[in-house]
């Protein structure tokens, strides 16, 4: 039920001898710097030392964090950590010249170093890198901004503080009539209960403290979006929205086909909210009653040798390879299983090129908890195969297909646990869990990502975004988004105020289409078609090794059009359509 960390480190004493070896690894690396110009051969030579000197870090830090995660209250473990944060920071400088420097190459000469055969494995991500070329300013400008680069977050440093560390919610009276500590980590608890004055008095006490400092938080999120703002321009980017996406080479149309296609398929969401509300037996809805569990008396336990069964019965329709690669992560014991005094909270899948892809839990015996393994080994399935397929250089996925492959684990479950379930209302409750998971994941991130769009355009234009600029605005797209079933409370359109995700910089818009990609390939999936099978594990296998929709698109989804997003909001219809089916509505 613990995760075996000794195939990584034996004994500290190895890890010991690896963490001063960073430092030689970084010597190497450093006494390049000057000469990449060279030759094809030099610049091979030295992106190999880079590459040996992340790849051990990324060892070292592996261990680490993950033996601090297992007990936090353990000094010598934290103490670890701290460590290898501070010899980063002490390397850093060491490694900071390389990209600059190879940017400065003359194009023509590099041209003829990416046609040597010598670079030829390398070509990819140093033509990624020569992208930013055009965006990347004269030496003495971009050490200005450099130096300036701790003052410009700033205000995102302020709202941190400001929303971890200083906000006091107070306390309110819980279902039992006890007074309990309100925070951001029981705030969700409190809206999950079945007690909708409980739900209320939550939601209702978190905001009127978000709107005594109304003023403050516009003023942080001004700040950062006028951050994004002023760095795209001075980088020679059309826009904010252009400067951000670039990373991952998706165009902008990526992102207005998302928040298109959500426009146009409404109607299932109203329909949702539209059954919830007769579900509950009320005239309205509120946006306190989002996150109760419609069916409570269908809640059922699950021993984690059960979890294991359902997961592994659940994720069949991927093949035998991959199912005795699951069974590994459980004889392995990639897992950390149960939850533990000092334990870190929550779940994860962490790991490197040279470890396990180690899962941590808290495992507790709900569905959701199930759900959270099938995710999980999603995310760690999909680090195991790019590790084993694809060379250090190009191992590590982006953000962008993160979520995909532990989404499509989870709609696998959800659609296995369908079809075995026996009675009409337990299928009803799998079916509210899905669509709820939808609904947060496509209709609600789609709404984030508008609101973030219309607030780095207003402030292109010069609009200074204030509270209650922000309000209004967050307000409008609510009521849009939720329809005539939800009569919110007017606390609502202070929410832009608590999500940390609008200072990340249109981030959030990769959970959607996320979903959508996992959706479709769940789909694929369950056809059985060996050849739709074969495209998926190219993805699974791919890392960082292709442009991500080219991936994506190897797969079998095309995010450049709206189609997979329409499509898996017709999913959705159907799921709802299902719901009322076994409800006998
Ligand atoms: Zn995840």
């Amino acid at each position: 039920m613990t995760w075996d960390l000794e195939v990584l480190y034996k004994e500290t004493a190895l890890w010991e001898e690896d963490f001063e070896k960073m430092s030689l690894l970084a010597e190497k690396f450093a006494s390049y710097k000057g000469r990449l110009h060279e030759s094809p051969a030099v610049l091979r030579e030295a992106i190999e030392a880079s590459d040996a000197l992340e790849r051990l870090s990324e060892k070292v830090y592996c261990y680490a964090h993950l033996k601090s995660d297992e007990n936090t209250s353990i000094n010598a473990n934290r103490a670890r950590v701290d460590r290898v944060k501070a010899k980063f920071a002490e390397l850093a400088p060491m490694e900071s010249w390389f990209d600059p420097e190879i940017m400065a190459i003359p194009e023509e000469k590099m041209n003829e170093f990416l046609a040597s055969p010598e670079l030829a494995f390398y070509r990819r991500s140093l033509e990624e890198l020569l992208r930013e070329r055009p965006h990347t300013l004269s030496e003495p400008e971009e050490r200005l901004l450099g130096s300036l680069s701790d003052v410009l977050c700033s205000s995102s440093n302020t709202f941190e503080m400001l929303n971890d560390a200083d906000l006091d919610f107070g306390k309110i009276k819980d279902e039992n009539g006890r007074s309990s500590v309100l925070s951001h980590g029981t705030y969700r608890r409190f809206l999950e209960s079945n007690d909708r004055e409980t739900r209320k008095r939550a939601f209702t006490k978190l905001y009127r403290s978000y709107n005594k400092l109304r003023n403050t938080f516009a003023s942080t999120l001004d700040g950062t979006v006028k951050r994004h703002v002023m760095g795209a321009k001075i980088r020679h980017y059309n826009s904010a929205l252009e400067a951000a996406l670039s990373g991952d080479n998706v165009p902008e149309a990526v992102y207005r086909n998302l928040i298109e296609a959500v426009h146009a398929k409404f109607d299932p969401f109203y329909d949702y909210m539209k059954l919830r509300r007769q579900m509950m037996g009320l005239d309205k809805l509120d946006m306190y009653d989002m996150y109760n569990l419609l069916l409570p008396g269908c809640r059922k336990e699950y021993s984690f040798e059960e979890a294991e069964r359902l997961v592994k019965a659940a994720l069949e329709p991927l093949g035998e390879e991959y199912g005795k690669v699951l069974s590994q992560a459980f004889s392995q014991r990639w897992i950390d299983v149960p939850a533990r005094k000092g334990k870190r909270s929550g779940a994860y899948s962490s790991g490197c090129y040279d470890s396990y892809p180690y899962l941590l839990l808290n495992y507790d015996g709900t569905l959701n908890d199930v759900f959270t393994l099938a995710h999980e080994l999603g995310h760690s399935m999909h680090s195991y195969y790019s590790n084993k397929h694809q060379e250090y250089h190009y191992a590590d996925y982006e953000i962008f297909v993160a979520e995909v492959a532990s989404t499509t684990n989870e709609i696998l479950l959800f659609e296995y646990l369908f079809k075995n379930a026996k009675d009409a209302d337990f299928r009803a409750f799998l079916l509210g869990h899905i669509a709820d998971e939808i609904r947060g994941t496509i209709y609600r991130q789609t709404m984030f990502a508008e609101f973030e769009l219309d607030m780095h355009e207003a402030a292109a234009k010069g609009i200074p975004l204030s509270a209650d600029w922000l309000c209004e605005r967050y307000g409008e797209l609510n009521r849009l988004y939720y329809g005539s079933e939800v009569a919110p409370d007017e606390l609502i359109s202070l929410e832009w105020a608590r999500i940390p995700h609008f200072y990340y910089n249109f981030y959030v818009y990769k959970y959607a289409t996320g979903m959508s990609a996992a959706l479709k390939l769940a789909k694929n999936l369950l056809e059985g078609d060996p050849a739709k099978r074969e495209a998926y594990f190219g993805f699974l296998k791919a890392g960082d090794s292709k442009d991500v929709l080219d991936i994506m698109r190897d797969a079998g989804v095309d995010l450049s059009t709206p189609e997979p997003v329409c499509d898996a909001l017709d999913y959705f219809a159907d799921v709802v359509k299902r719901l009322r089916k076994e409800l006998g509505k």
